[in-house]
């Protein structure tokens, strides 16, 4: 449930009717926007007496959520939520490149990665250490090395990091080397690790998974912002359709509908929809006009002989370039990069 309060309501009045309403032991959430005061309840509902002198004074509107996800509704939160990561502002008016290799493959590798993505206008670091592969016979990461890899590339770069997490026993061994949280789409549903990912503050990047709806999405975002953490931002890397030219399919419609639906700011991978390098950058000028926050592109020093997703990974050359483009677009929507 929703109640706008009255433009001017006093803060008294406000914190007397938040504690009215926690009688009916819901959780009373105060978001406070430049144009309104919104109280966000969370449980149970049903008992709440809607025609209370308590509210009838101050009430502007009462509605009801009827969408299963709560916390990531935008009715809940009419602003757009600006998520910190380590110190770089994702939603709201900038766009924020991530960009780096699909797997750490070694110090030098992603120390230059890093740097020459930094240099093209990138503001985080974006490479895997744990590397959940199709294949049981496929490169399975750097793990923990990678992590530390990771954080040399930042000493080195002043860039966050963000990184995927694919076990929540993993979560202790990842506090303080990450800035940002992955999920990957093959992890969307593990609800026990978005539990356990609730209960720390660190932003999870959490990738919409390739069969789910957006409905399901959503509801993955909910099991880590109800557990606390409210740093969550979306990421559509493409679904799985009847076609099989590229590797996935970008779903572009994603991006207005979750700015619709959801507060949340979301970022577009066209590394992993389309499994093509050449693709990337059109399907990044696409992400951008279409509303996207930001976006999360493969970079490699040595494409062809990258040890996972060379064939979508951008040279540096390409990146740059793909930057120039983006830089473009930006400005015609009214952003900044
Ligand atoms: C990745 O980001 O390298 C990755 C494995 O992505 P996804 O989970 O979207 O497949
Ligand atoms: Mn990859």
């Amino acid at each position: 449930m929703i109640i706008v309060l009255k433009n001017g309501t006093p803060q008294e009045e406000i914190n007397k009717i938040a504690g009215w309403l926690s009688r009916y032991n819901v959780e009373v959430n105060k978001i406070v926007g430049s144009n309104a005061t919104v109280l966000g309840i969370v449980g149970d509902t049903s008992a709440v007496d809607t025609n209370s002198a308590y509210l009838s004074e101050h009430v502007e509107k009462i509605m009801k959520v009827q969408e299963p996800y709560k916390r990531v509704n935008r009715k809940m939160h009419p602003e757009d939520s600006i998520i910190d990561v380590g110190g770089v502002k994702i939603g709201g008016k900038n766009l924020i490149i991530m960009a780096g290799p699909c797997s750490v493959e070694g110090e030098d590798q992603i120390v230059e990665i890093a740097k020459n993505v930094k240099a093209s206008g990138a503001s985080i670091i974006r490479g895997g250490a744990w590397k959940p592969r199709s294949s049981p016979y496929s490169f399975q990461g750097l793990k923990a090395e990678g992590l530390d890899l990771l954080n040399i590339a930042k000493a080195e770069t002043g860039l966050p990091i963000v990184t995927e997490i694919t076990n929540p026993m993993h979560i202790n061994q990842f506090m303080g080397k990450v800035d940002c949280f992955q999920v990957g789409a093959r992890n969307m549903q593990n609800f026990e690790l978005l539990m356990e990912l609730g209960k720390t503050k660190v932003p999870v990047l959490l990738k919409r998974g390739f069969s789910n709806t957006l409905e399901e999405f959503l509801m993955s975002a909910e099991y880590i912002m109800s557990g606390g953490n409210e740093n969550v931002i979306l990421c559509e890397r493409g679904i799985r359709t009847c076609e099989t030219f590229t590797r996935n399919t970008l779903d572009i419609s994603a991006i207005p509908a979750l700015k619709k639906l959801s507060h949340l700011p979301v970022i577009v991978d066209p590394s992993h929809a389309s499994g093509k390098a050449w693709m990337v950058e059109s399907l990044s000028m696409a992400s951008i006009a279409a509303g996207a926050d930001g976006l999360l592109i493969e970079v490699h020093n040595d494409p062809i002989n990258a040890l996972s997703d060379g064939a979508q990974s951008l040279t540096y050359e390409m990146f740059e370039e793909t930057m120039k483009k983006l830089k473009g677009i930006a400005k015609i929507v009214g952003r900044e990069l």
